[in-house]
C-alpha cells in the first residue's frame, strides 16, 4: 500500500498552468515558423515527465526529447503520441527497442548509424547530433559534413534533423556559444548547397533564448525556461516573464517540542543552536532530497509567513526553531520551498544556501516526494 498525505505528510506542488504559459511565451518569441522540441530530460528536470508531456502534447508541441528510455516509455504508455527525440544514452544494440517504442534515435557515430539501419524495416527517422564545441556527445563539427553525407546514403535511415547544444552561464560563454552556432549554421548551409535537404535544424536552448540570441535554424530545444528556471547567471539576463512550475515543497508539523532552556540540554544535538525553547519537526529530511546549508547561511522554513531557522537535518526529519511562537500546532503546514503569506523561499535561494545549482537541487528532490499538480 502506498503512503499518503497522512502517513507521510510531505509533498511537492507543481503548477502546470505555469508550464503552459511558459510554453506559449516561447512560441510567441520564436514565431509560427520555428518548431519547439521540448527538453524533458531527467524526468522533466524533476517535474514529472508524464505530467509535463501531457500538457505540452495538449498544447501542440512539435516534439519532446529526453535521454532516458524509462521516461520515454512512460510518456508513450501515458498515451502521448508526440514524436520523442532520444538525446543519447544508448548503445548501438538498443536501436531495435528504440524503434519499437517509436522513439527517434540520435546518431553521433557510425556504430549507431549502422545499428539503426540494420534494426529498421523501413527508413527510420533519426537526428544527427553535432558537437560544435561542448566536447561531450556528438560528431565533431569538422567531421560532420562527411559523416552526414555518408549516413544519408543508408537505405533504412531518413535524416530528419541535425542539432547541436551549446549551453552557457556568463558573457564569455555567450560569445563561445554564438561562435559555435555560426559554425553550425555554415555546416547546414554547406549541406543544403550540396543538395541534402534536412527538414529540422536546431541549436538554440534556454540560455540563448534568455539573451535573445536566435539563429538561422527552424527549431529550438528549450528545457530550463519551460520550467521557469534560469539557465544563465542572474547578472546576464532575467527570467521574467517565465514562471516557476515547481511552486512549493511543503510538509505538515508532526511535533512541537517545548524544551526547557537550560544549559545542560543546549550541549547536545539540535539544542546547541536554538534561540528559543520551542522547536518544530516535519517528516522531510535527507532521504526526501533536503540538503545541508553550506558556508554559514542557515536554511529556513516558513510558517505563517515567518522565517524559522533550521536546527538540524536528519535522514527523515527537519527540526527548526519556532522562535517562541506559541500559536503553531501539530498538523500546521510548513513551507520548505515556495511562497507563504508575503515571503518566499525561491529555488535559487535554497540552491544558494546549499552551495549548489538549480539542477543539483531538483535532482536531489526528484522522485522522492509525491507531486500535487494543478492546472495544465
Ligand atoms: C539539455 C539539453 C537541451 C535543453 O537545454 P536547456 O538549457 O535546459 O534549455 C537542449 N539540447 C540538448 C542536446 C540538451 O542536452
Amino acid at each position: 500500500m502506498d503512503q499518503d498525505f497522512v502517513t507521510h505528510p510531505a509533498w511537492m506542488e507543481f503548477d502546470l498552468d505555469a508550464l503552459a504559459a511558459n510554453f506559449k511565451e516561447l512560441e510567441r518569441r520564436v514565431g509560427p515558423d520555428v518548431k519547439i522540441i521540448a527538453s524533458l530530460k531527467a524526468n522533466a528536470y524533476g517535474h514529472g515527465s508524464v505530467e509535463t508531456a501531457k500538457v505540452l502534447f495538449k498544447h501542440g508541441v512539435f516534439a519532446l526529447s529526453t535521454g532516458s528510455f524509462r521516461d520515454a516509455m512512460a510518456i508513450r504508455e501515458a498515451g502521448v503520441t508526440t514524436p520523442i527525440l532520444m538525446f543519447g544514452g544508448n548503445l548501438p544494440e538498443a536501436a531495435a527497442r528504440y524503434l519499437e517504442y517509436d522513439l527517434i534515435p540520435t546518431v553521433y557515430n557510425m556504430e549507431t548509424a549502422r545499428a539503426v539501419s540494420e534494426a529498421a524495416t523501413a527508413p527510420a527517422p533519426v537526428y544527427i547530433k553535432v558537437d560544435a564545441g561542448m566536447g561531450r556527445l556528438g560528431i565533431e563539427l569538422g567531421e560532420a559534413e562527411k559523416f552526414i553525407r555518408e549516413v544519408s546514403t543508408f537505405n533504412n535511415i531518413k535524416i530528419e534533423g541535425v542539432y547541436t547544444h551549446l549551453s552557457f552561464k556568463d558573457s564569455k560563454g555567450q560569445e563561445w556559444s554564438k561562435r559555435g552556432i555560426e559554425r553550425f549554421n555554415r555546416l547546414n548551409d554547406r549541406l543544403r548547397d550540396g543538395g541534402l535537404d534536412i527538414p529540422v535544424t536546431q541549436a538554440v536552448a534556454s540560455a540563448n533564448l534568455m539573451v535573445g540570441h536566435m539563429d538561422g535554424s527552424n527549431a529550438i530545444c528549450p528545457g530550463a525556461l519551460l520550467y521557469g528556471l534560469s539557465a544563465v547567471n542572474p547578472d546576464l539576463a532575467s527570467i521574467e516573464p517565465f514562471r516557476p512550475v515547481l511552486t512549493a515543497i511543503k510538509a505538515r508539523l508532526i511535533h512541537v517540542g517545548a524544551f526547557p532552556d537550560d544549559l545542560a540540554l543546549k550541549e547536545g544535538g539540535y539544542h546547541t543552536m536554538r534561540q528559543s525553547d520551542r522547536t518544530g519537526v516535519v517528516p522531510l529530511g535527507l532521504y526526501d532530497g533536503y540538503r545541508k546549508a553550506q558556508g554559514g547561511t542557515p536554511s529556513v522554513v516558513l510558517i505563517n509567513g515567518k522565517r524559522r531557522p533550521v536546527l538540524g537535518i536528519s535522514l527523515e526529519h527537519l527540526t527548526f526553531d519556532l522562535l517562541g511562537d506559541e500559536t503553531v500546532q501539530v498538523g500546521d503546514t510548513v513551507t520548505v520551498l515556495g511562497a507563504d503569506s508575503g515571503d518566499e523561499i525561491t529555488i535559487a535561494e535554497m540552491a544558494s544556501w546549499q552551495g549548489t545549482g538549480l539542477n543539483d537541487l531538483l535532482m536531489n528532490f526528484d522522485g522522492r516526494l509525491p507531486g500535487r499538480y494543478r492546472g495544465g
